[in-house]
C-alpha cells in the first residue's frame, strides 16, 4: 500500500480526525503525507476524555435532535478499528449518579430514544468502580456507551500510518501551500481557521474551549460515571474529571476558576476528590451551526474537510475517515455523507439544515 505508484494526498492536521482519515486513505492504497503544526498528544483529541457515547451524549447534550443514528453508526465502526490499531476498547459500558429526579429524567431521555437504560446491579457498579456499590442506592447504566485511551489510541494510529508508508511531518500548512499543492488535500484542522480565505465552508466553525482535571489516584473507576455537570472516569493511572464547555473560547490557558467549578461539581457525588491535586488540561472544540461534522469535498476544488467535530471527535472519527476517504477516492460515501456533507454551508447554499 501507499507504493511509488500510488496516488498522493497531503492531510493537515494530526487530531483524531487527521489521523483516523489519513489511515483510512493509506488503507485505501494512498500515499498519505500528513502535516501538522501540533503533534497529537497536543491536540484537543489528545487531551479529550475519549468517551464514545452515543447514549449519555444524546440525553445530556445532543449535537442534533435526530443524531442518534448518527453517533451509533461512529461506535459500530470502533470495533473494527481498534482491532486494527491493536489497542483495547473499553466496552464496560457508563453509569450515571446523581439526585433521583436527574435520574429519572436521564431514564426517561433514554427510554424515549430506545436505548437501554437500566438501574445498575450493585456487582456491575462496583465493577465500574470500587466502592460505589456501597456508597449509591441507585445508578442508572447503560452498555451503549464506550471508552478509548486516547494517547495509546493516536500512537497507535502514528505507528499503523508509517507502516502503511505515510510520513508525519511537523509544520503549518498556509494558504500558500494550499496554492501549490499538486495533490488532494484534507483539512483536518480542527477549531484553525487560518485557511478559511480558501476555504469557504471553515469560517462556519467556532470554538468551544474545554478543560479537564487529572489527577493520580489508587483506584481510578475502570468504567466512564456521568453526574449531573460532570463526569469521571480512570485514565492513566489516575482520575479524569471533565469538562468545562466555554462557547466562543479558543485560548489554551488553565485558570483555577474552572477547576473550582469542576471539582465543585464533582462534590455532590465524590467529596473526597473534590479537593486540590488536580492538574488541568485544555483542548479547543470547533463546532458547526448544526452542531454535525463537515465530512467530505469543499466548493475549493481538491480540497476535502473532515472538521467540525463538537464533542463527539472520537465517537465520530471512524465514520467522518471513512465519508471523507469515499470522497478523496470517488467511491460512494454511504448512507451519512449527505448530512455530513460540507457544501450546507458553502457561501450562498441556503437556508442552513437543522
Ligand atoms: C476536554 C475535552 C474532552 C473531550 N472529550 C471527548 C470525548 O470524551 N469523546 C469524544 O468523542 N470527543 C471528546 N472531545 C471532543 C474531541 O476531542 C474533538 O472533537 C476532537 O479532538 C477534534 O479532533 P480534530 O482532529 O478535529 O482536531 P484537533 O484534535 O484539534 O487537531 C487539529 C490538528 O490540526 C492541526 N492544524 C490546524 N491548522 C493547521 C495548519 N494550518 N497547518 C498544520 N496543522 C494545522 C493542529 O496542529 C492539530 O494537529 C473532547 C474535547 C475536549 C476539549
Amino acid at each position: 500500500m501507499g507504493g511509488s505508484g500510488a496516488a498522493s494526498v497531503i492531510v493537515v492536521g494530526a487530531g483524531v480526525f487527521g489521523l483516523a482519515t489519513g489511515l483510512a486513505l493509506a488503507e485505501a492504497g494512498m500515499k498519505v503525507r500528513l502535516v501538522a503544526a501540533t503533534p497529537p498528544d497536543l491536540t484537543a483529541s489528545g487531551v479529550a476524555a475519549g468517551m464514545l457515547a452515543p447514549a449519555f451524549e444524546m440525553a445530556l447534550d445532543p449535537p442534533a435532535t435526530d443524531a442518534l443514528d448518527l453517533l451509533l453508526a461512529g461506535r459500530d465502526l470502533w470495533p473494527d478499528l481498534a482491532g486494527r490499531l491493536g489497542v483495547s476498547l473499553d466496552r464496560t459500558g457508563a453509569a450515571a449518579i446523581g439526585p433521583e429526579t436527574w435520574l429519572d429524567g436521564l431514564e426517561a431521555r433514554l427510554a424515549a430514544l430506545g436505548l437501554e437504560g437500566r438501574p445498575a446491579e450493585r456487582a456491575e457498579m462496583e465493577a465500574i468502580s470500587s466502592g460505589l456499590g456501597s456508597r449509591f442506592p441507585r445508578a442508572l447504566l447503560t452498555p451503549e456507551d464506550w471508552r478509548i485511551e486516547p494517547q495509546a489510541a493516536l500512537q497507535a494510529m502514528v505507528r499503523r500510518l508509517q507502516d502503511l508508508g505515510g510520513t508525519l511531518e511537523t509544520g503549518t500548512f498556509t494558504l500558500q501551500d494550499l496554492e501549490d499543492a499538486a495533490s488532494p488535500v484534507v483539512l483536518a484542522t480542527g477549531v484553525d481557521r487560518r485557511l478559511e480565505g480558501r476555504v469557504p465552508e471553515l469560517a462556519g466553525l467556532s470554538p468551544i474551549k474545554g478543560q479537564i482535571l487529572w489527577r493520580p489516584g489508587p483506584s481510578p473507576p475502570v468504567g466512564v460515571i456521568r453526574t449531573p455537570g460532570s463526569y469521571l472516569l480512570g485514565s492513566g493511572g489516575g482520575f479524569l474529571a471533565g469538562a468545562t464547555m466555554e462557547a466562543g473560547r479558543s485560548d489554551l490557558a488553565a485558570d483555577l476558576e474552572a477547576q473550582v467549578e469542576l471539582r465543585g461539581a464533582l462534590a455532590d457525588t465524590f467529596p473526597s476528590l473534590a479537593t486540590e491535586g488536580w492538574v488541568t488540561r485544555v483542548g479547543v472544540r470547533a463546532a458547526t451551526p448544526d452542531g454535525l461534522p463537515l465530512a467530505g469535498a469543499s466548493v475549493r476544488p481538491g480540497v476535502f474537510l473532515a472538521v467540525g467535530a463538537r464533542r463527539n471527535g472520537w465517537l465520530l472519527a471512524p465514520l467522518v475517515a471513512e465519508i471523507v476517504t469515499a470522497a478523496v477516492t470517488g467511491e460512494d460515501g454511504g448512507r451519512w455523507a449527505p448530512r455530513l456533507d460540507p457544501s450546507r454551508f458553502a457561501p450562498g447554499a441556503g437556508e442552513v439544515q437543522a
